[in-house]
């Protein structure tokens, strides 16, 4: 790809997970086996679930992170690639096996999920730095919390030298310090996340420049220091599997940040990408596209 063609662009710095997910009856106790009675395996992890959502949305995508030498993660690239994100800067590692996610799901539907970081853990600073310096006129980087820490620092670092908008999905839920805080333009948790981030005001008193919340089915709130909050309902449709929900939001808004929208601009277009995830099973499948976007903003 070149410079030119990724101006306005995203680059999302995360994990690229193989999930292989088992249903059975009921989940198994510690020391039990349970037959299964289905098997399936999909592209994911947050990192390529959001670059795969800003894509769709519109936006020129480019994915830094990190797979195993095998074929789970050839597969990973062939789906980035098909949901149109550039992989170039994704590093294939010999010493680590691609991510995996093992996840059991019993007939109610509830879960239990083991995450294997792999090559995810393998994504380092060095690593980033040199795509992001690049002079890509990429405007957003948006970062999740499935690679290591440090990793994430060093994105948010080399995003604020580049003078591009640093947008943090705080999950999976951590707490998170201040140096790390200080770097975030926008951070997007969900009302759990919040809670164990501090809530709004411990956040934007650490130096984030927004809190976006996300609220499930009661839509999204935008929180700036010195301005009333800004609230987003969400859009009501048919809900078939709230899977790829948040990664569909997220990736939506930082699409439409990079195409040049205010914060405020954007929330339509990121709640009109939630609700339509919610209407496809899986996470990948369900992404949206920039016209299915706006045919339910005109709706
Ligand atoms: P997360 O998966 O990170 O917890 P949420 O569940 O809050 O994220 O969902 C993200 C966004 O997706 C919400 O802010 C909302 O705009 C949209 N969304 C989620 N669930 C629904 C729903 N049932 N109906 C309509 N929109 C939804």
């Amino acid at each position: 790809m070149t410079p030119a063609s990724r101006h306005g662009g995203v680059i999302v710095v995360g994990s690229l997970n193989l999930d292989l997910v088992a249903t059975a009856d009921r989940l198994p106790r510690p020391g039990e086996t349970v037959t299964g009675s289905s098997y399936a395996e999909h592209p994911g992890g947050k990192g390529l679930n959001q670059a795969i959502a800003a894509a769709r949305a519109g936006a020129p995508t480019q994915m830094i992170g990190a797979v195993g030498a095998d074929q789970a993660g050839r597969q990973l690239l062939d789906a980035a690639a098909t949901g149109g994100v550039d992989t170039s800067s994704v590093r294939t590692v010999e010493h680590a096996p691609t991510g995996r996610a093992l996840i059991s799901v019993d007939q109610r539907g509830e879960n239990s999920i083991i995450v294997v970081p792999g090559a995810n853990g393998a994504v380092t600073a060095e690593h980033i730095t040199p795509p992001v310096a690049r002079p890509t006129g990429a405007r957003v980087m948006l970062c999740q919390l499935e690679i290591p820490l440090a990793a994430v620092k060093a994105s948010l670092d080399a995003a604020r030298s580049a003078d591009v908008l640093t947008v943090l999905d705080p999950a999976p839920a951590t707490d998170l310090p201040a140096s790390l805080l200080e770097l975030v333009d926008v951070i997007a948790p969900n009302e759990h996340e919040l809670q164990l981030l501090g809530g709004v005001d411990r956040l934007l008193d650490a130096g984030v420049g927004a809190v976006l919340v996300t609220l499930g089915a009661d839509g999204a709130v935008l929180h700036r220091p010195g301005q009333p909050p800004v609230g987003q309902e969400s859009f009501s449709v048919d809900v078939v599997d709230t899977t790829g929900a948040g990664d569909a939001f997220r990736g939506a808004f930082a699409a439409r940040v990079a195409a040049g929208a205010t914060h405020d601009e954007a929330l339509p277009h990121a709640a009109a990408a939630g609700a339509l995830a919610t209407t496809v099973a899986g996470a990948v499948p369900s992404l949206p596209t920039r016209p299915a976007i706006e045919a339910m903003l005109d709706r």
